[in-house]
């Protein structure tokens, strides 16, 4: 932990459980039929009023996040319009696009239209991925997070760990992410879910720790090191040691198709620790 100060970060899942690709991990993918909740785009409206509570629960940043390969026109637009409104009511909120592969123009138009970061993570190793997925490729999502750079975004990108990778995976994974430098990096533990192939999570406790501190080593002490999907299943007790290795923010309120503590519960457990949300994103 580098100082007293913990970034929350609130996820909106715009668009629920409609995308066609096959990545195994993910409850989204129309192919695994898990039992979620599905929903085609919410209205800005919607989205305002969810990011109001989000806000008022101590969230700096607040992430738009869409089920699918890439941003499509239409998506684009959608996102931009959000921002902007969303910028009006909350002038210091830092707000993030994840929609999948992007390129530089529509990333551009965002950025225009108050998009600070875009997410994209890279998943798992370049190697390892085919496994993972095979309707798109990694090297697609690398593009990605370059074009982000590119067009002056900050990038926030990371990946999930325990999916059957092995060390070497693990290991190409974290270089990757680090030659990307990018501001904020989340990092996640899979999940499993009954109707998805992937069957069993393939990482403890300590290795997980040591995954937070080889990040937050190579990324230096201003990168974001977030620990999102799966903190509850890993760190649950061991909080501080999580926060010790490295990391320095951490996602309050629900996941993307599973639900997170209250936030009020994890307010709770900051004070306990000694640590202070965040007034202000600095990615
Ligand atoms: S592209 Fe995104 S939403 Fe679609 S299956 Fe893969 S991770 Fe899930």
């Amino acid at each position: 932990m580098i100082n007293d100060k913990v970034y929350l970060c609130a996820i909106n899942n715009i668009e629920s459980g409609s995308c066609n690709e096959d990545c195994k991990f993910c409850t989204q993918s129309v192919r695994y039929k898990a039992d979620i909740s599905r929903y085609s785009r919410k209205s800005i409206e919607t989205v305002i009023a969810e990011a109001k509570k989000a806000v008022s629960a101590g969230a700096v940043g607040y992430c738009l996040v869409s089920a699918g390969k890439g941003l499509s026109d239409t998506m684009t637009e959608y996102i931009a319009q959000t921002a902007f409104d969303l910028k009006k009511e909350f002038p210091s909120l830092h707000i993030i696009a994840c929609n999948g592969t992007a390129n530089k123009e529509q990333l551009k138009h965002l950025k225009d239209n108050g998009i600070s970061s875009y997410n994209h993570n890279l998943e798992t190793s370049r190697e390892y991925y085919p496994n993972i997925c095979t309707t798109h490729s990694w090297d697609d999502r690398y593009a990605t997070c370059e074009n982000v750079k590119s067009v002056g975004l900050a990038l926030c990108t990371g990946g999930i760990f325990g999916m059957g990778e092995t060390p070497y995976d693990r290991e190409s994974l974290i270089k990757s992410i680090l030659s990307l430098s990018p501001e904020a990096s989340p990092l996640n533990f899979f999940i499993p879910n009954p109707a998805l192939p992937l069957k069993k999570r393939n990482i403890d406790t300590i290795t997980a720790l040591d995954m937070i501190s080889r990040i937050r080593k190579g990324l230096g002490k201003n990168a974001i090191v977030m620990v999102a999907g799966g903190r509850e299943l890993i760190f649950e007790g061991k909080e501080k040691e999580m926060f010790e290795a490295g990391a320095n923010s951490i996602v309050i309120g629900n996941y993307l198709t599973v639900s997170g503590n209250a936030p009020q519960s994890d307010l709770s457990l900051l004070q306990k620790l000694g640590y202070a949300p965040a007034d202000i994103c600095d990615a």
